[in-house]
């Protein structure tokens, strides 16, 4: 297959490129550079199966694919409020380019979506069937209507154009090529325990989310990629169903690097989620996937990569 990762030069997208590359496909990653950086590919450059195209997907582009993995949109609340217009017309537009690319060419396009489409849900844990408790002119709003628009955008080109789509609930993912300022929950605790500074624990740290390795993620967005059948164009969550608090992480932490962690309380963000947890059983069912890594391990992994690039 030739690939389109869009937001390929991520966190995520970066992984996505490595596992579609040894999976032996033809691989092009597109990125406008904002939260994603060249370093997290550097390692492919010389590959003759792998190409970096600069560009923003809020603007059209043409290319002929047979498959579309739409990633492009900064992930973490700093960077997605630091221009919410330009995050909603990623998520939108970047959507409505890509449909467009799809039903040109007949590729078949995952949408990643997130979560955050549950808003601060009222029902706990969250399957594919809950609609949300999302704020529609809050902080938030940006990002999270923003990815709601993407998934109704991919189901009404199925419908009224049958394009072949995908789309993916990702639940809170962490791991290695997380950037250090990246502001979301486990980079900050990591980088700061390592420098020896107090973690920043908004509110009284017993909100809770549930922590996916990065390496399970991009395992269940293959697999449901790769997936056939009449149910295919159905959201599937993947996540951990291993829900913690935010003060259970930094114990957590704690034992791995080793060190009594100090803290330091900070407001809490408005709208921020008082709970999050992934009901997970349609990915086991249909994807036959389950997170193979335990918190403990990931973390052990993520804080070995964050020595690394902090010792530099
Ligand atoms: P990230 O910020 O590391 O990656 C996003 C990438 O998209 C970056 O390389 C950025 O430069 C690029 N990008 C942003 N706006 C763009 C634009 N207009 N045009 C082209 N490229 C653009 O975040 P991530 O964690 O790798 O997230 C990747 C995707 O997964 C996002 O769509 C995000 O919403 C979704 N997601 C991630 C998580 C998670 O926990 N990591 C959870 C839910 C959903
Ligand atoms: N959080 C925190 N300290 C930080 C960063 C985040 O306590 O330094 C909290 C944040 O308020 C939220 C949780 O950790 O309750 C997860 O935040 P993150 O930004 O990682 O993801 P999201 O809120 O989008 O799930």
């Amino acid at each position: 297959m030739r690939v389109l990762v869009t937001g390929g030069a991520g966190f995520l997208g970066s992984h996505l490129c490595d596992r579609l590359l040894s999976d032996g496909h033809d691989v092009i990653a597109l990125d406008n550079f904002f939260t994603g950086a060249k370093k997290n590919l550097s390692h492919l450059a010389n590959r003759p199966d792998f190409e970096i195209i600069r560009h923003d997907v809020v603007n059209p582009i043409l290319l002929e694919v047979d498959w579309i993995f739409n990633l492009a949109c900064p992930a973490s609340p700093i960077h997605y409020q630091h221009n919410p217009v330009k995050t909603v017309k990623t998520s939108v537009m970047g959507a409505l380019n890509m449909l467009g690319m799809s039903k040109r060419v007949g590729a078949r396009i995952l949408q990643a979506s997130t979560s955050e489409v549950y808003g601060d849900p009222a029902v706990h844990p969250q399957p594919e069937s809950y609609w949300g408790n999302v704020n529609p002119i809050g902080l938030r709003s940006c990002y999270d209507e923003g990815k709601r628009v993407a998934e109704t955008l991919m189901m009404d080109y199925h419908h009224q154009n049958g394009v072949d789509i995908r789309i993916i609930r990702i639940f809170n993912t962490y791991g290695p090529r997380m950037a250090v300022g990246d502001g979301r929950v486990v980079s900050n605790f990591i980088v700061q325990a390592l420098r020896g500074e107090p973690l920043t624990v908004y509110g009284e740290g017993s909100q809770t989310r549930s922590f996916l390795y990065v390496e399970d993620l991009i395992d269940g967005m293959v697999k449901l990629m790769a997936r056939e059948g009449p149910d295919a164009h159905e959201p599937v969550n993947v996540g951990s169903p291993h829900e913690i608090t935010m003060l259970e992480l930094v114990t957590t932490l704690g034992k791995i690097i080793g060190s009594d962690l100090k803290i330091v309380h900070r407001p809490l963000p408005a709208d921020d989620p008082v709970r999050r947890c992934a009901v997970t059983e349609r990915a086991r069912e249909r994807l036959g996937w389950q997170p193979k890594t335990s918190l403990e391990e990931g973390l052990t992994r993520t804080v070995a990569y964050f020595r690394e690039i902090l010792d530099r």
